[in-house]
């Protein structure tokens, strides 16, 4: 079987100490092993990492940019194959998975930038003789610790923008969908990137304890599940590290009486179950503002639904595909059953489909719950399946009030022809990141991706000018030069 290994220093390294399965979820087999990397692994690419940082750091800006150039055109010349690395491992279907490709490549193309965005700011005569300005300069070493739902986006959400800032880096992919993260990475080398610069170190808790120890790591950067978010946000702050750590999501819908019900319809089918419902942005819950509205969208979406086709990711036709493990299904499903037990009416009831030819894959179809209510266990916790909860309430107050008193705030969305309407939403809702009839408000790459509440820890977003932020220091110089002969004289007050 296949053994997935690390890039350290432009080399592939199998460190074979422990290995974990790599599953399809499709077939539901075991056709890889993923290397877990040891503390020794990990400091191996920390010191590959630290001794490519001078060089790599007084590399001018546009050189730098050249390489991600070069790095754009690879990912596009190879596309076919990385889509196919996630559809293997992620169970995503190819149309899905050029999307999340899209998406990533776009932030490569802001890193483009980065000799304009490293600029700075200059101001001339702050005093007698006196010139200020800021500069910005990489922090060293960085890490960025990376979830199994976008194997190829969110890696790019970091280090395409801490490259081309000036750092070092080194990712530790999702230990599950492995290959596709490690394919782009040694994409890099061949755009030119120098050995060292980037580094992926495969592996579990081990691996990320490391990187949050160790004082080499300047910064950390973390998506994932918001228990472990937490955990990586306290720990690399304790230890004096610059973090950033997005969590988890619940991200809800109201649908306005006078939306426009079958636009809601397509976009809500989508949001919800396009990628299985493992998108953080992904709608999971429509709050239907008074009975009519609730009415018409569960009859529509009921008729809509019955032409969605769960299966495998080389089929096109598909809509989505598996969900990633067994035990995540099983998990999707037992929220399912735990909302029926607590009261809720199940429309359409998605567990255990048939897809032929893949009895053993791990499937959940598409599933609406009706009559949600904020006490259910399916409505407090984050499922991340393919499921769309349904919560009526009367007035557009109390569907606001209900998102706001949510944990978490990372995506919202209004379905609304009322601009008034809109506008108020969009001013006092207390997410992150909002849509008006636009239902995965995804931010795009010269904006910052975040969301607020439990949904992320830390003062800065993710990429776009934010991202430039995070992975510079600013350092503001103060200059004076007199004219000759000149002398200042003893001050003990205050410059001013
Ligand atoms: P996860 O939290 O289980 O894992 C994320 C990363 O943390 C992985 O690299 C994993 O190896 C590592 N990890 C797991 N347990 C750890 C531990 N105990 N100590 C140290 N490191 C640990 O998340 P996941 O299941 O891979 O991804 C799904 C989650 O990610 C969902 O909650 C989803 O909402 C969230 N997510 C959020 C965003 C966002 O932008 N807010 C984007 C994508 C995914």
């Amino acid at each position: 079987m296949k053994t997935i290994g690390h890039l350290i220093n432009g080399e592939i390294v199998n460190d074979k100490e422990r290995c974990q399965d790599v599953f399809n979820p499709a077939t539901g087999k075991a056709e890889k092993t993923v290397a877990l990397a040891s503390k020794k692994t990990v400091e191996q690419a920390i010191l590959a990492a630290e001794s490519a940082f001078p060089g790599w750091k007084n590399t001018s800006p546009i050189k730098r940019a050249r390489v991600m150039f070069r790095f754009k055109e690879l990912l596009e010349q190879n596309a076919d194959k990385i889509c196919q690395l996630i559809g293997e491992e992620h169970g995503k279907i190819s149309h899905d998975a050029a999307g999340e490709l899209q998406r990533g490549i776009e932030n490569v193309e802001f890193a483009c930038c980065a000799p304009e965005l490293l600029k700075g700011e200059h101001s001339k005569n702050v005093g007698p003789n006196i010139d200020a300005w800021s500069e910005f300069q990489p922090l060293g070493v960085v890490a960025g610790i990376t979830p199994f739902n976008f194997p190829a986006m969110v890696p790019m959400w970091m280090f395409p923008l801490a490259i081309v800032c000036g750092n070092t880096f080194i990712l530790k992919p999702s230990e599950r969908d492995p290959s596709s993260t490690l394919y782009i990475a040694q994409l890099l080398k061949e755009a030119g990137l120098p050995d060292g610069v980037m580094n992926v170190v495969n592996g579990d808790k081990e691996a990320v304890d490391v990187l949050l120890a160790d004082q080499r790591i300047k910064a950390v950067s973390f998506v994932g599940s918001t228990p472990i978010a937490e955990y990586i946000y306290s720990t690399a702050s304790a230890n004096g590290k610059r973090c950033q750590a997005l969590g988890g999501a619940k991200n809800h819908a109201i649908v306005m009486p006078d939306a426009d019900m079958d636009n809601a319809v397509n976009q809500l089918l989508g949001a919800a179950f396009g990628s299985s419902g493992e998108r953080c942005m992904a709608l999971s819950v429509a709050v239907t503002v008074g009975d009519d509205a609730g009415n018409a969208l569960v009859a529509k979406m009921r008729e809509a639904m019955k032409g969605l086709s769960v299966g495998e990711y080389t089929n096109a036709k598909n809509d989505f595909g598996p969900v990633i493990t067994q035990v995540h299904k099983d998990k999707v499903n037992g929220f399912i059953e735990s909302a029926k037990r607590q009261g809720a009416d199940i429309v359409v009831d998605g567990r255990n489909p048939e897809v032929a030819g893949f009895e053993d894959g791990f499937f959940v179809g598409a599933t609406l719950i009706d009559k949600v209510s904020p006490d259910m266990d399916s409505y407090k916790a984050e499922i991340f399946g393919p499921v769309l909860q349904v919560i009526r309430v009367e007035t557009m107050q109390e569907a606001m009030k209900l998102i706001d008193e949510h944990e978490y705030g990372n995506g919202t969305c209004i379905f609304t022809r009322d601009g008034e309407a809109a506008r108020y939403f969009s001013d006092n809702i207390q997410v992150g990141m909002v849509g008006i009839n636009v239902p995965l408000p995804v931010p795009v790459s010269y904006h910052s991706f975040g969301g607020w509440k439990r949904s992320l820890f830390g003062d800065l977003h993710a990429y776009g000018p934010d991202g430039v932020r995070f992975y510079t220091k600013r350092k503001t110089v103060t200059q004076r030069w007199p004219s000759s002969g000149v002398r200042e004289g003893i001050s003990f007050s205050f410059p001013s």
